[in-house]
């Protein structure tokens, strides 16, 4: 510990969920201060790190984004492998996004996760927008229901980015 590139612990996180709900803007809006309309569209499976401090201890994040591999179906096993964080992300304005976690989402995860016990959150985003489709309390009980934290996010305007990534880290702290 100390300088250089010390950590306590190094966790994965995912990102999963419909394209266009916003993954890839929370995780830029995360990671870095950029400005948001000059994102750049990824190509392929990539990750990316974030060194945060959290109740004094240093964390290593490696947050995995789909970079629009959902459209295709393709994610493979190795994206699922050794998360220990993952997040369901919904857009708040397109009910089918919210649909899509339980009818494939929850199962891919299921079915490649390898950490039993990973902690999952659902994220439903673009809370700046007027048209929503998803209520609140819809969002809190479908959480509830799976056994997942909630937090409504937009990564346009920058709303609970930062408290989504530190719930989810903080629980998965206290997971052994
Ligand atoms: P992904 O396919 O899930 O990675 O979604 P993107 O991050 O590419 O976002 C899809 C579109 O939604 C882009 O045009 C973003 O600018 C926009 N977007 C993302 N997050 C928000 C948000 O919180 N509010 C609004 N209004 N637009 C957003």
């Amino acid at each position: 510990r100390g300088g250089g590139g010390g950590f306590d612990h190094l966790f994965k996180i995912l990102l999963v969920g419909d394209s266009g709900v916003g993954k890839s803007s929370i995780l830029m809006r995360f990671t870095t201060e950029d400005c948001f309309e000059d994102m750049s569209p990824t190509i392929g499976v990539d990750f990316k790190l974030k060194m945060l401090d959290l109740d004094g201890k240093r964390l290593k994040l490696t947050i995995w984004d789909t970079a629009g591999q959902e459209r295709f179906r393709t994610l493979t096993s190795s994206y699922y492998r050794g998360a220990q964080g993952i997040i369901f992300a919904y857009d708040v304005c397109r009910k089918e996004t919210f649909r899509s976690l339980q009818e494939l989402w929850m199962n891919e995860v299921d079915m490649y996760s390898t950490i039993p016990d990973a902690i999952k959150m659902v994220v439903g985003n673009k809370v700046d927008l007027q048209d929503r489709q998803v209520t609140k309390e819809e969002g809190k009980n479908f959480a509830r229901q799976h056994g997942c934290l909630f937090i409504e996010t937009s990564a346009k305007e920058n709303i609970k980015i930062a408290q989504c990534f530190e719930e989810l880290v903080r629980k998965m702290l206290e997971t052994p």
